[in-house]
């Protein structure tokens, strides 16, 4: 059978060249060779940039402000063989102090700066993008996240066997926003009803009131399911003492990110004077800041984060920083879709000493606007087996979107 380029090449990035599939190649190894040879040729030749807005149920609230939606931002990178990649940004204002008008400004200004680059040169690209826009990392993240989608089609593999395929599921917590303890505990029974094992919830408000929250949600579930806390930044140096050792009966398993971002000292501080171990969360958004934090033995674990690293190749460089300093991560993740909650699955499922997720940012949302990708199933996460991200988007969803 003679198949053209484009038909090969379609059939690779449908995965059906991968050996469990097609047991004898149905076309001759000499073209097969020459269509790999092209695919090492391959050169962007379009980039698409829409906005990606998903409303939400409800309000999410933490210590340092409120978002109402996602306002996300969607990348799609095609290539001159007509393989393509997908990417999200998802700003999450109070934390990166990036917008949705800041995103597609950022990822406009890199638009034409990659055209007829080799998109598997992300080592190169990333640092060019990081250097323009740095202050945009989620537009960061949207590039870096299509040009890994690319990398996996290209090689016919799912991301997460290219990157390290450690395991292939896991375990998810779900999030409980900030709101009254009462309010707090029916939410957390919601997500045990769900079938979810692991629970995270937001405090960081007032100490006495946050150790109300911690101790009746405690109480409603049981003393056998993890139960991690999250003050955003909220706390003074002494407030995070106060309040840390007197939960110390509730079984915290980490609180991350007591105090404010910029105060590695206090956050050192705390941790020291801390019954329960401290996660850094928004004191580490780039490798260089892990760096920091474990020269200052300033915290117990890190909280990775695409959206704050600018993508997968700095979050997979602060995973393997962590590593060789017996750090273990959690991957966490803003508001986003199931696109950039797919890519951060990807992450986990690589690392070894990623050994936490908190990949719940699309519950509140009214809609799913992705085909395909990872799976939840009672707060187990499992991953796709297609190559690259194993996730589109709806076309129908797309349309009613603003190409920019
Ligand atoms: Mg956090």
């Amino acid at each position: 059978m003679k198949i053209t380029r484009q038909q090969f090449l379609k059939y690779f990035s449908l995965g059906l060249a991968s050996t469990t599939v097609i047991k004898k190649p149905s076309w001759p190894a000499g073209k097969m060779a020459d269509a790999r040879q092209e695919i090492k040729k391959m050169k962007i030749k379009k980039i698409e940039i829409s906005t990606f807005d998903v409303p939400l149920t409800s309000p999410f609230r933490i210590a340092i402000g409120t978002m109402h939606a996602a306002n996300d931002v969607l990348v799609k990178i095609t290539t001159d063989s007509g393989l393509y990649g997908i990417g999200e940004a998802c700003p999450f204002p109070p934390i990166t102090g990036e917008t949705q008008a800041s995103n597609i400004a950022a990822a406009r200004a890199i638009r034409e700066l990659l055209k007829d680059k080799d998109p598997l040169a992300i080592e190169g690209l990333i640092e060019q993008i990081g250097n323009i826009v740095h202050s945009n990392p989620s537009t960061v993240a949207a590039y870096d996240m299509a040009l890994y989608d690319l990398l996996g089609k290209a090689a016919g593999l799912p991301l997460y066997k290219l990157l390290g395929g450690y395991r292939s599921s896991f375990e998810t917590d779900m999030t409980t926003g900030l709101n009254t303890p009462e309010k707090m505990v029916e939410s957390v029974k919601d997500s045990l009803a769900l079938g979810y094992r692991q629970i995270k919830i937001k405090v960081g408000e007032d100490p006495d009131l946050d150790v109300r929250r911690v101790q009746m949600v405690r109480e409603a579930i049981g003393p056998d399911i993890p139960l991690r806390i999250d003050a955003n930044q909220g706390w003074s140096v002494p407030q995070a003492i106060f309040a840390l050792r007197r939960m110390e009966p509730f079984k915290v398993q980490f609180a991350e990110q007591p105090v404010l971002a910029s105060d590695i000292s206090g956050l050192k501080a705390v941790r020291e004077q801390s019954p329960v171990p401290i996660m850094a969360d928004e004191s580490l958004f780039l490798p260089s800041d892990s760096i920091k934090l474990i020269k200052e033995e300033a915290c117990a674990y890190f909280n990775i984060k695409l959206m704050k690293a600018g993508g997968l190749l700095n979050s997979l460089k602060i995973a393997h920083i962590a590593a060789a300093a017996n750090i273990q991560c959690m991957v966490g993740c803003m508001i986003e879709t199931r696109l950039a909650l797919t890519a951060a699955a990807h992450l986990v499922a690589s690392q070894k000493n990623i050994i936490f997720a908190d990949l719940d940012g699309n519950s509140e949302h009214q809609l799913d606007p992705v085909i395909g990708g990872m799976k939840v199933e009672k707060g187990t996460i499992y991953l796709p087996e297609a190559p690259g991200l194993g996730c589109d988007v709806d076309p129908a969803f797309l349309k009613k979107m603003q190409a920019v």
